[in-house]
């Protein structure tokens, strides 16, 4: 048996037999001379290839409208767009009329060129979009080379599948009910192999370099996406250990799926809402499975994590709509662009900066770029008309922003007066309390909003000054943190005392320990991913609001993060378990 690491992409286990997904290979591309008459000939013959791709990504696209929504047909036609593009078809034939060689060979240079292009941008994401280059330039090539391509689609028995870089067409094309897993050498958390993997609750272990190669056609391998490592040719002690948390899993969710249906009510009567997070509008479909009341958070920047344009108005209408009308009357609370810091998106102009997180982010960046934020805002507001729609400002500091902001929102409001288009006029407004400042004065900002919703995440690495993306000092991110603890409860307070819902949706709400101090110090409302609502239901149903208040109250005792985990540990036990 052999364990190889990658990075945890899409939670869940699977055990299955590996498919290596051959296709993905590169193809010798032929290198040859052609003589100055044959340069038509080899000019028409790109022509056909690239009429031929136009054909099969137009029918992709079509297909992921349909089975996706609009958003999705998005990375297609910014392959349409490139097949288009008149520059690139100028390049590539003054290339070939340059220097004599066959188009083949000409294409793959050209694709070699951008991609080296790309990949020397220090944007993450940037370097990402050489997956759509490459992806567009092995159809062409394909074509020109008379290579038929194996189709995921055609999968027809279980698999775990295992790549070197799954290109977002692969990712669409795929049957999905055969891929049990995925295992790829490319790939971040913010690929679209993971969102998709993520969307459609397929376990995926990303990142593993050159090492995946390792893993043989036929060989069993058990991918464990929540940790993000894969036992190959596991030995039967293992396999029987996998087997057995897999059921312990299964059983596990099936008890839990019980209280779909049930509310989040304590022993002595007092209700919460229990939300989801989401990331993409796929996931409406497991919200409703795992019984969450509402959506708490739509994080709208995935949308615009697609490579391509920033997409449209009419685009992000379609997608907030669709995710509002799936939701049948619950409430949705949609989050207005949340790029910067770490999610970078690869079509704005966000330039390097030296302390990203400090930086030109979220609001500070949509209050900058006027034209962007109002396509998003009137979005959201002509969605709101069909359904119970809330908008949600991140990253807010201060008066000046949130000021700056509702005004944004009057702004958007009256252009679709003007326009005649519909939308919830008395829809709530609220705000992101996950900067310290916005925190310490919750009371002012309270005055102004319908609501708060306490991103813990961001909130503690401002508070503690720890960067929740470096490993290093992971171990610093403390939700029970006193000084954490103590802003909460002030946000809480305040907004009470203000008589507006204070809800959070940073991860801290899905820890069942959290739950029942956020219980006890008052939260309305939590916001959590979806796999995650099940568990934090059945805490919030086995404890009374009453000990949850007087947990809530000592845990305010403690001095230290250590010792809170410890205390709560001892109360809690037997009743509440974080597994
Ligand atoms: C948070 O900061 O807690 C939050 C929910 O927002 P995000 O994780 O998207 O930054
Ligand atoms: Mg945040």
């Amino acid at each position: 048996m052999r364990t190889i690491q990658g990075i945890p992409a899409s939670p869940g286990i699977a055990i299955g037999v590996a498919f290596q997904f051959l296709d993905d290979e590169e193809p010798t591309i032929p290198r040859y001379a052609v003589t100055e008459r044959e340069l038509d000939g080899e000019w028409d013959r790109f022509v056909v290839a690239v009429d031929k791709s136009k054909d099969d990504v137009t029918a992709l696209r079509d297909r992921a409208v349909r089975e996706m929504g609009h958003e999705h047909g998005a990375i297609f036609d910014a392959h349409l767009l490139m097949l288009d593009d008149p520059e690139v078809l100028e390049a590539i034939e003054y290339s070939l009329r340059e220097s004599l060689l066959n188009i083949e060979w000409i294409v793959h240079q050209y694709e070699q060129a951008i991609i080296k292009r790309l990949e020397g941008l220090s944007d993450p994401v940037l370097q990402e979009r050489t997956v759509d280059v490459h992806d567009i330039t092995r159809r062409i090539l394909n074509h020109l080379m008379f290579r038929e391509r194996f189709s995921l689609a055609d999968l027809n028995t279980d698999v775990v599948l295992v790549a070197r870089n799954l290109l977002p067409s692969d990712m669409i094309a795929m049957n999905r009910t055969k891929v049990k897993a995925i295992a790829m050498d490319a790939g971040g958390k913010t690929s679209h192999t993971a969102i998709l993997a993520r969307a459609f609750e397929i376990p995926a272990v990303l990142g593993l370099g050159g090492v995946g190669r390792t893993i043989k056609n036929g060989d069993v391998v058990v991918v464990d996406g929540n940790i993000g490592d894969i036992k190959i040719d596991p030995d039967t002690l293992t396999l029987e250990r996998y087997e057995k948390v897999r059921a312990r899993m299964a059983e596990r969710d099936v008890n839990l799926s019980s209280l779909v249906g049930l509310p989040a009510r304590t022993l002595d009567g007092k209700d919460v809402l229990i939300k989801a997070n989401i990331e993409v509008p796929e996931e409406t479909d497991s919200v409703l499975r795992h019984g969450a009341e509402g959506i708490g958070l739509f994080r709208s920047e995935f949308l615009f994590l697609q490579p391509g344009r920033a997409p449209s108005e009419e685009a992000q209408y379609s997608a907030y709509r669709r995710v509002i009308e799936s939701m049948g009357g619950r409430p949705v609370t949609i989050r207005t662009l949340d790029v910067g810091g770490d999610k970078v998106v690869p079509d704005l102009a966000i330039e390097e900066e030296k302390n990203p997180l400090l930086g030109w982010r979220a609001i500070r960046y949509c209050l900058s770029d006027s034209e962007l934020f109002q396509n998003q805002l009137r979005a959201i507001l002509r969605a709101s008309a069909y359904g119970d729609a809330r908008i949600m400002f991140p990253m807010i500091s201060g008066p000046v922003e949130l000021d700056a902001a509702l005004a944004a929102l009057e702004e958007a409001k009256e252009e679709c007066r003007t326009r005649g288009q519909a939308f919830r006029a008395d829809m709530p407004v609220g705000i992101m309390i996950e900067v310290p400042s916005a925190a310490l004065i919750a009371d002012i900002l309270a005055t102004k909003v319908d609501f708060f919703s306490i991103g813990t995440n961001d909130l503690i690495q401002y508070t503690i000054a720890v960067d929740r993306g470096n490993e290093k000092v992971a171990y610093l991110h403390e939700p029970f943190h006193p000084a954490v603890l103590r802003l909460i409860k002030r946000v809480i307070d305040d907004g009470h005392a203000a008589g507006i819902t204070v809800s959070m949706c940073g991860e801290m709400a899905s820890d069942p320990f959290a739950a029942v101090v956020l219980l006890g110090l008052g939260l309305d409302e939590f916001s959590m991913s979806a796999v995650s609502v099940p568990d934090v239901k059945r805490t919030i149903r086995s404890v009374s609001f009453e000990e949850a208040q007087a947990v809530a109250l000592e845990a305010l005792t403690m001095t230290s993060h250590h010792a809170t985990e410890t205390f709560l540990a001892q109360r809690l036990s037997g009743r509440v378990s974080r597994e």
